[in-house]
């Protein structure tokens, strides 16, 4: 059964490890993720965004996917399926199709609107026990054809969102979606340092988890990082794994052009790359 990220995010920040979300957009993403977590014995959290819901055919397909899947491959480690990026309408939709967690993504409103409407959607989800992520500070790069300045977050801001009830917050901290340029300048650190004073015992987000290394990332965790998206490195792997697989003709072996066979090093390859994540942020043994 899906549940809230609610009560991992808590263990987390009290062991001081963080969850990985990572995006789904398909099946074979799906079940790859669903099945490290379960081999690591690790919670996790699967998001999907506007865009992945769509194309997957819909929210309701989406959890009707998941759910059966639990069930099916057996999964008992704590799973929670989150709208990644959400707009308010998006938000409510998912909370309808029965997804158990979501992010509203006010960061381009201003502060006020910002503020309304996430109010709106925390009081919805409380009612139904579903966690919720706000953003504060848009972050940089591009997310489903929503492109982010990369701004930093305004601490005292953060806090006015943190204080509205929400269950986890993001917060631009100089990250960015995809890949990080040479010249990017790093996490801000002393930003985050201070939205975690200000915020306590909030679980802050960690977006754009590709790329970043392992000193930040351990560095983010210890100033009160709790959950860290991974999309674009799942992207990778599962196209380099696929490319090759095509390149050394294997398609043409056989029934090498089978997609359940096509399709396999890819979602092998996801499967490795998720286990190095849930490696680095600690999660592993801890569902
Ligand atoms: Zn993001």
């Amino acid at each position: 059964m899906l549940v809230s990220a609610k009560e991992m995010l808590d263990k987390a920040r009290e062991g001081k490890y963080s969850v990985g979300q990572f995006n789904i957009n398909n099946l074979e993403w799906t079940k790859a993720i669903l099945l490290t977590a379960q081999e690591n014995k690790s919670p996790v959290i699967l998001g999907v965004s506007e865009g992945a819901g769509k194309y997957m055919g819909g929210y309701k397909a989406v959890v009707g996917m998941v759910n059966g899947m639990l069930e099916g491959l057996g999964i008992t480690v704590p799973v929670a399926l989150h709208l990644d990026h959400g707009s308010y309408e998006g938000a409510l939709e998912c909370i309808d199709a029965g997804f158990s967690s979501v992010m509203f993504d006010g960061s381009h409103y201003d502060i006020d609107e910002n503020i309304a409407k996430t109010s709106e959607l925390v009081r919805i989800c409380d009612s139904k026990g579903i966690s919720i992520e706000a953003e504060v500070g848009s972050i940089g790069g591009e997310e489903d054809g929503v492109v982010g300045t990369g701004e930093v977050a305004d601490p005292n801001e953060c806090k006015a969102i943190a204080d509205l009830g929400v269950t986890m917050l993001a917060a631009g901290i100089g990250n960015i979606h995809g890949q990080y340029p040479d010249n990017w300048a790093g996490l801000d650190f002393d930003v985050l340092a201070k939205i975690k004073e200000l915020t306590g015992d909030m679980p802050l987000v960690l977006h754009g988890g590709t790329g970043i290394s392992e000193e930040m990332i351990q560095k983010a965790i210890s100033l009160g990082v709790c959950k860290i998206n991974v999309n674009t490195e799942c992207q990778w792997a599962f196209a380099e794994a696929t490319r090759k697989y095509i390149e050394e003709g294997k398609d043409k072996v056989g029934k090498g052009f089978d997609p359940r066979k096509l399709l396999a090093p890819g979602t092998e390859a996801i499967k490795v790359t998720v286990k190095e994540k849930m490696e680095l942020f600690g999660s592993i043994n801890k569902a």
